[in-house]
């Protein structure tokens, strides 16, 4: 597979993923690997199941949070997260996903939401604060223990 991304600095979020190639809705734009499993939450882990928290390795730790993303999450053999492009993606657009794709609660990160979408919830939330319409646009491509998670409550 050709890589079809790099790592760039953008003038207000510090670092981010760009496409340098085009993809189609479907294709896998980034495969995760895992890196380290953890013992709890951390500021820059992912949560991979009910109460299971990794480190993922490489750039795809880079993807900066929007609230109108272009990838959502696909769980591989590895258990890692793949990003799957949710959208038509053109070459120099950003690479992003919702957070809320994949932590139920948003525990380390500054309330104020950068990402300049339309949809902006004006704030990076966790999966648990999501409307049940966005619940619904996303079936498919968050990670499924949030389902599981939610079917607790
Ligand atoms: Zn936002």
């Amino acid at each position: 597979m050709i890589i079809g991304f790099e790592l760039r600095e953008t003038p207000e979020k510090g670092g981010g993923i760009f496409a340098t190639k085009s993809f189609k809705v479907g294709d896998i734009v980034m495969v995760g690997v895992i890196e380290k499993m953890l013992d709890g939450n951390h500021s820059h882990a992912s949560q991979v199941g009910k109460n299971e928290y990794v480190f993922h390795g490489g750039l795809i730790t880079k993807v900066n949070h929007s609230c109108g993303p272009n990838c959502g999450i696909s769980v591989n053999a590895t258990g890692a997260h793949d990003y799957v492009a949710i959208k038509d993606i053109s070459i120099d657009e950003e690479i992003t996903f919702d957070y809320a794709m994949r932590n139920y609660k948003i525990d380390y990160f500054p309330v104020k939401c950068m990402c300049g979408s339309i949809s902006c919830r004006g704030e990076v939330t966790g999966w648990q604060s999501l409307s049940n319409e966005k619940k619904k646009e996303y079936e498919g491509v968050v990670a499924p223990y949030l389902l599981e998670l939610d079917e607790s409550q």
